[in-house]
């Protein structure tokens, strides 16, 4: 059975002595948030994690969920039990706003928490993940009496949410979506229509599921420019606004799938279901886009979560298992074999999986603070900034981190031979369970047409450019740290390496879009080796000064070394993505359509 422990003192440094949780102090809303009330919650919360998902988790891929013939879906044994401990313990709202029940935690504290649960439990965390979501849409562009109606149960846990965007024929290209919405007369609107692989879309764990679907409402524009948004809920609200009559949505199937078993991914039809306009008509996608921001984030950190729980029971193994003996003559003489911890190749995947968790946190993290300053700030410069660091980095965290994670994952599956392959070991899940990271909420390819077709240019560029004044502040300030210059050579080389490429792709995406098409995963993996860079940096800059300052624990020189490795060992692929961008879309475009 494979095991999971959070990582809460690699959590707490990046807060802690990184990324300054503590600066967030000086918002009147986290005016209370300190050290020792963080440091409590990233307990609790991995207790939870540790001692109720971990366990749940093969159970889900086990049993999987159950559709009944009325429609009804059961999830796994244990499933509703440890969603009802995680609404008694607040945890569902824990960084929403105390205005409707939450309890008004930093974004960077309920990062480091779901972490935990994505980490233990992917296909459970999608249920209060989705959930967070669909809360944020509703925040940002509800009513005042929507807010009301759905805003505090939903944060309490005693309702879910869903999004529906994906029909039979319409996955990304959400303009051929035909889901039909026929006003009433009375303000609501009858919707219509079939909405496919809608994850936690019928389940047995709350007493309402608050459905946001896409529509088109009758004779608006075809294409993108005609979708609005509805809120769909499972059971009408009677004049308690308490769950009543059922509406007519329904669960016509779950999908037999590859991974995330323990969530129902399902066939919704709305058969003139009730639905109520959130936000103004035909500009339902820029509400939808609140809540996919906040799922990309999450779907980022669904992979770090995965690439970390398989990197902690590769590790394990690596230090347990005998098989021949190390390149440099015998390590543990007394057994029959060392263990093959021993052999470069499998420290190689190791390095490699734990130099990405640790920066892929980081950057993660760091992001989770960009919202919490773009929210509680009055300074508008750094608001305007950390909303073009959020914009520009979405794409890459979403697509970069899952793409990698996978590798990392598969890596550390590949350490326990051919035990990997065999179900009992729990390696096989973690592999199944991420594969989907890569292809939901935009597959990774549209993400990096995202960055490299409309976030870049956005503002004349206005996020990278800051980003780079960042960075080379940074640079300027560490220059002289000649400990640390394999750190700061490597980053400034990141630096230049990406605006070459940047450079090269606006100066040739624009007389051939297919030159940005074919380079824009090599361009998104750039900027993801180069934000990773930045991080490893800072990390660096951290761990030294400890180590300056005498600190005798070990955690700070194993950074060093992890960083190092990455800097030495991962960041060089910066060179084959440079060298693939340039050469233009022609090699990928020259067979022809029959040839494949
Ligand atoms: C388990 C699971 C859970 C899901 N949960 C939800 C959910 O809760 N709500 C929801 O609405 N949807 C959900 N989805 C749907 C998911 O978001 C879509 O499957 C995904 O967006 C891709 O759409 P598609 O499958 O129609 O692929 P297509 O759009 O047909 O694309 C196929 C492939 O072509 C490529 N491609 C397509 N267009 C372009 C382009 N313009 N440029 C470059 N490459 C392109 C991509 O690589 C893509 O992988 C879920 C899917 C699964 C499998």
């Amino acid at each position: 059975m494979p095991s999971y422990k959070a990582p809460i003192r690699d959590m707490q440094f990046l807060l802690h002595e990184v990324l300054g949780f503590e600066d967030l102090q000086s918002y009147e809303a986290f005016s209370e948030v300190d050290r020792d009330l963080a440091d409590a919650v990233l307990e609790q919360s991995a207790k939870f994690a540790e001692e109720v998902l971990t366990p749940l988790n093969a159970v889900g891929d086990h049993e999987g969920c159950t559709r009944h013939e009325d429609g009804s879906v059961t999830t796994p044994t244990g499933f509703k039990d440890a969603f009802k401990q995680m609404t008694e313990n607040g945890w569902t709202g824990l960084s929403l706003d105390p205005e409707f029940g939450g309890q008004g935690m930093p974004g960077m504290l309920g990062i480091a928490a779901s972490e935990m649960w994505t980490s233990s439990n992917m296909a459970f965390a999608m249920y209060p993940g989705l959930t967070g979501g669909a809360i944020k849409a509703i925040m940002s562009s509800g009513t005042p009496e929507q807010k009301q109606t759905y805003l505090p149960k939903m944060i309490a846990g005693d309702w879910t949410g869903t999004m529906n965007l994906t029909e039979p024929h319409c996955g990304t290209d959400l303009g051929l979506l035909k889901t039909k919405a026929v006003p009433n007369g009375d303000g609501t609107y009858k919707i219509s229509g079939q909405k496919i692989f809608i994850s936690a879309g019928e389940h047995d764990m709350s007493e309402n599921i608050v459905h946001l679907v896409l529509a088109r409402i009758e004779g608006a524009p075809a294409g993108t420019k005609g979708i609005s948004l509805f809120i769909v809920p499972k059971f009408k609200l009677d004049e308690n606004e308490n769950p009543g009559e059922r509406n007519a949505v329904s669960c016509g199937s779950i999908e037999e799938k590859m991974g995330i078993h323990g969530n129902s991914t399902c066939v919704m039809n709305y058969d003139d279901a009730e639905g109520y306009l959130i936000g103004e008509e035909n500009k339902g996608l820029r509400v939808m886009f609140v809540m996919m921001n906040e799922a990309r984030i999450g779907v980022g950190l669904q992979g770090l979560g995965q690439s970390e729980v398989a990197y902690q029971n590769a590790a394990i193994y690596a230090k347990d298992r005998l098989q021949g003996r190390s390149l440099a003559g015998p390590q543990e003489e007394d057994k029959p074999a060392d263990p093959i911890i021993v052999h470069p190749d499998v420290r190689r995947m190791l390095m490699e999986t734990k130099a990405f968790n640790e920066a892929g946190r980081a950057l993660l993290y760091w992001a989770a603070k960009q919202e919490d300053i773009e929210k509680h700030s009055d300074d508008e410069k750094l608001v305007e900034k950390s909303d073009d660091y959020l914009g520009l980095l979405t794409p890459v965290i979403k697509g970069y981190l899952t793409d990698v994670s996978m590798k990392t994952t598969i890596d550390c599956q590949q350490i326990f031979g051919g035990h990997g392959f065999i179900e009992e070991w729990g390696m096989s899940q973690f592999v199944r369970d991420n594969r989907i990271a890569l292809i939901y909420e935009g597959a990774n390819g549209v993400q990096a047409l995202d960055l490299v077709g409309r976030k870049l240019a956005r503002n004349g560029g206005r996020a990278l450019m800051a980003l780079n004044s960042e960075i080379g502040e940074f640079l300027k300030e560490n220059k002289d740290n000649e400990n640390l210059s394999e750190f700061m050579d490597g980053l400034g080389g990141a630096q230049k390496k990406l605006t070459e490429a940047t450079m090269w792709l606006m100066q040739n995406g624009m007389s051939d879009p297919n030159n940005a098409g074919a380079g824009s995963v090599d361009y998104m993996h750039m900027m993801g080796l180069a934000t990773l860079a930045y991080m490893w940096a800072r990390m660096a800059v951290v761990a030294q000064a400890k180590i300056d300052e005498g600190s005798n624990e070990k955690f700070y020189p194993n950074k060093l070394i992890t960083g190092r490795f990455f800097m030495l060992r991962m960041l060089p692929m910066l060179d084959a993505h440079l060298a693939k961008i340039k050469t233009g879309a022609e090699p990928v475009m020259a067979l022809e359509e029959a040839a494949f």
